[in-house]
């Protein structure tokens, strides 16, 4: 029997609602009453993991502590709880069916027919419970991607049917998402694609308790009635889900609704002390009245989906917030910088006050990034460069400063005479795609003295990672004699976490992923750092008379 209690998070009318951000709001609510939540997230596709997917199509692939290659809303529940998730939080269609395979193999079923009732729904029933059995939660909200009547959501619907009544009254309630659309031509909120998604969940046997509907527009008592008649919950199960000006504000706009009280109610969970939410609203007292701007060019190749860098966007907001400044992002495709003549470059990046360089994956768009980190090394730009970004900083640098004009990453040009990034110990070009990468936290050493170590102000850290590649240590000596140092080192491996430019005002690449531990409650040090250089050589740009066209305008 698990010992938390479940709270199932499914979405109907449309896709894109919001299950995320409800779900992180709600377990931030809960949180905030003293109470030990996580999220986890069950993804209907047949992917093992995220890993290999495009980010252009579900977005950014989180990475966790431990490793695992995750779904993007796994960064919105550690951004708002501030508790790392894991393996366990995010459960897709592919690891499921691959647990059933290969206990089929091994001859577990004993002779009998795989079926999707009951085996498939008992390997999604055992994968629900794993987090609630291990003692560490009081309560575990669970969404469930997709949206109902999707004939790939079905198993698990099915699956938190058969768990409703096997866990038994007050220990488990299903919240449904839908959407309240607005007809502008008869000005009204329409609740009938609500009354039919219900109705959905009812033929497969789910009642829900709680209504959360996205609307544009507040709903009335009237309308919240309507849909309470129709949908058989009460009244005041019926929760508005405005439009919020940021996903920040959820929290708050689900305590005036008193979501976290009705579902503690439904939970029968009794003597909980009150939401203590004086950090979050000092986090949104700043966020809406920052002193200062600076403004952020995000170099990427899929700028066009902002998804795709979802997590260095949020830690830009946070490091934004904590050097009380609203950090303005300038979104630029790497593929636009290859064309660009000088002058187009300094109108497009001249006026950024930092350049940070995004990871990825594939040669599209690299010389763009080589370019832009060119300008910035040379034009004393702030900059910050992350994993791949790190590795062009360490190509531009052995192109332009020690003259080896063929270097590259063994990535994109195999046969470079000076492959500056290579790859690394136990990877090949014939390794099999999927999770085989150096995935998750490794420790990293820090010089003292160092960029880095000004920001962290500790010798040793852990941040996570997930690449293939890494600086090539035969080329250190070099890079160091001409001005490249690495300043952060992976004590076990010796391999180079952290390089820095000590000339120029503020130039770190890392070859880890920094963006994933950053949340509301900790900024992460070297955004924070990032923004607060970008703020301040800002003026020094100015005081030196380096004009951007931002300052002559
Ligand atoms: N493609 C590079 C590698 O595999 C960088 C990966 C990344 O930016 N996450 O090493």
């Amino acid at each position: 029997m698990p010992l938390s209690k479940f709270v199932f998070v499914t979405g109907g009318v449309a896709s894109s609602l919001g299950k995320g951000i409800i779900s992180a709001s709600l377990g931030k609510l809960l949180q905030s009453r003293g109470l030990r939540v996580t999220i986890q997230k069950l993804d209907p596709y047949i992917n093992i993991d995220p890993g290999t997917l495009n980010p252009y199509e579900h977005g950014e692939c989180f990475v966790t502590e431990d490793g695992a290659e995750t779904d993007l809303d796994l960064g919105h529940y550690e951004r708002f709880l501030n508790v790392p998730t894991s393996q366990a939080n995010n459960v897709t269609t592919g690891r499921v069916y691959q647990t059933v395979i290969e206990r089929e193999r091994k001859g577990d079923y004993l002779g009998k027919t795989v079926q999707v009732i009951p085996h498939i729904t008992d390997e999604i029933k055992r994968r629900i419970k794993l987090l609630g059995e291990t003692g560490n939660y009081d309560i575990v909200i669970t969404e469930i991607g997709g949206t109902v009547g999707d004939i790939e959501s079905l198993p698990y619907v099915e699956a938190v049917r058969q768990l409703k009544y096997e866990l038994g009254a007050n220990n488990s309630i299903v919240i449904h998402l839908t959407l309240i659309p607005y007809l502008k031509a008869s000005g009204e909120l329409k609740t009938k694609p609500t009354q039919n998604s219900v109705k959905m969940l009812l033929e497969s046997g789910v009642q829900p308790d709680i209504l959360a509907c996205r609307t544009e527009y507040p709903l009335n008592d009237d309308i919240k009635r309507k849909i309470a008649l129709f949908c058989n919950v009460t009244p005041e199960s019926v929760i508005e889900a405005l439009d919020a000006e940021t996903i920040y504000d959820v929290p708050m706009l689900m305590k005036k609704e008193q979501l976290d009280k009705v579902v503690l109610k439904k939970l029968n969970i009794e003597n909980y002390p009150e939401t203590d939410l004086t950090k979050w609203e000092e986090f949104l007292y700043k966020l809406k009245n920052p002193i200062s701007r600076t403004k952020i060019g995000l170099i990427g190749k899929y700028v066009e989906l902002k998804d795709a860098y979802k997590s260095i966007a949020e830690a830009i907001i946070h490091a934004g917030v904590a050097n009380q400044c609203k950090a303005e992002v300038a979104w630029i495709h790497s593929e636009d910088i290859e064309e660009m003549t000088e002058e187009e470059m300094e109108q497009t990046l001249g006026g950024l006050n930092g350049i940070l360089v995004a990871p990825g994956f594939g040669s599209r768009g690299i010389e763009g990034k080589i370019k832009t980190i060119k300008f910035a090394r040379e034009h004393h730009i702030p900059f910050l460069g992350i994993c791949l970004g790190m590795q062009c900083a360490v190509i531009e640098f052995a192109r332009h400063v020690l003259g080896w004009k063929d270097a590259h990453s063994t990535e994109f040009n195999p046969s470079s005479a000076y492959p500056v990034i290579d790859f690394m110990e136990g990877q090949s070009a014939e390794i099999k795609k999927g999770g085989t990468m150096r995935l998750g936290a490794y420790t990293c050493k820090i010089m003292e003295g160092s960029k880095a170590m000004q920001v962290y102000q500790q010798p040793i850290i852990s941040e996570r990672h997930r690449h293939r590649y890494e600086f090539n240590n035969d080329f250190l000596p070099d890079f160091e004699q001409h001005g490249m140092i690495a300043t952060g080192i992976n004590p076990e491996k010796s391999l180079v976490e952290i390089i820095e430019i000590p000339e120029h005002p503020w130039f770190v690449g890392v070859q880890f992923h920094p963006e994933y531990k950053s949340t509301v409650a900790n900024p992460h040090p070297l955004f924070v750092g990032f923004i607060k250089a970008a703020l301040t050589v800002k003026k020094e740009r100015t005081k030196n008379d380096v004009k951007t066209k931002e300052d002559e305008a």
